[in-house]
């Protein structure tokens, strides 16, 4: 039986994913759950993660999927987590999606939605230099962009394909964007 809700924030870096999903995590009273905010975590701590993964964040890489999906199953299974979550930043690539999808179906409670939230190249490198990250340089923007666009943009296509994934503008003002995902996700 279904109890929970779990979206999960697709869309690239910039597309106001991380912004979003703090505000709806507040309406809804479901944890936002951001795989780059764990990371960046471990790393600031420089736990055995965080130095693994240091190298890879820093250069704009995916960190490979064994160091993370033990991560999320743990935090999946978190006391708060039991009513439904944002996803922000997972999965990047399809073996995470797949992943998911069995992780989910052993938890069995969970209708899960994908939100692709659209924003146009342009507008997301201006927004991203704007932002002042240590991976936010041009650099690291634009092998991210192209990471997003060779990894994960297959991830809307799996969704998509199963009939899982809405769509929204995201290059509106943040209260218009905000009030489009409540009603995508009503
Ligand atoms: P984000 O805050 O989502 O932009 O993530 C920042 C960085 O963390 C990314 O550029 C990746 O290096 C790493 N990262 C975050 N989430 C994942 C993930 N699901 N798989 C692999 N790497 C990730």
């Amino acid at each position: 039986m279904s109890t929970g809700k779990g979206l999960i924030f697709l869309g690239p870096p910039g597309s106001g994913k991380g912004t979003q999903a703090q505000e709806l995590s507040q309406e809804l009273h479901i944890p936002h759950i951001s795989t780059g905010e764990m990371l960046r975590e471990a790393i600031a701590k420089q736990t055995p993660l965080g130095q693994q993964a240091q190298a890879y964040v820093d250069k704009g890489e995916l960190v490979p999927d064994e160091l993370l999906l033990g991560l999320i199953e743990e935090r999946l299974n978190e006391e708060d987590a039991q009513k439904g979550w944002i996803l922000d930043g997972f999965p990047r690539n399809v073996a995470q999606a797949e992943f998911l999808d069995k992780l989910l179906h052993k938890l069995a409670k969970f209708s899960e939605q994908a939100i692709n939230l659209e924003v146009p190249d342009d507008v997301i490198i201006d927004r991203l230099l704007a932002r002042g990250r240590k991976d936010d340089n041009e650099q690291t923007i634009r092998r991210r962009l192209e990471v997003y666009r060779e990894k994960t943009q297959p991830v809307l296509d799996y969704y998509r394909q199963q009939d899982r994934l809405s769509s929204v503008d995201g290059n509106r003002q943040l209260p218009e964007v905000t009030q489009s995902l409540k009603t995508v996700v009503a």
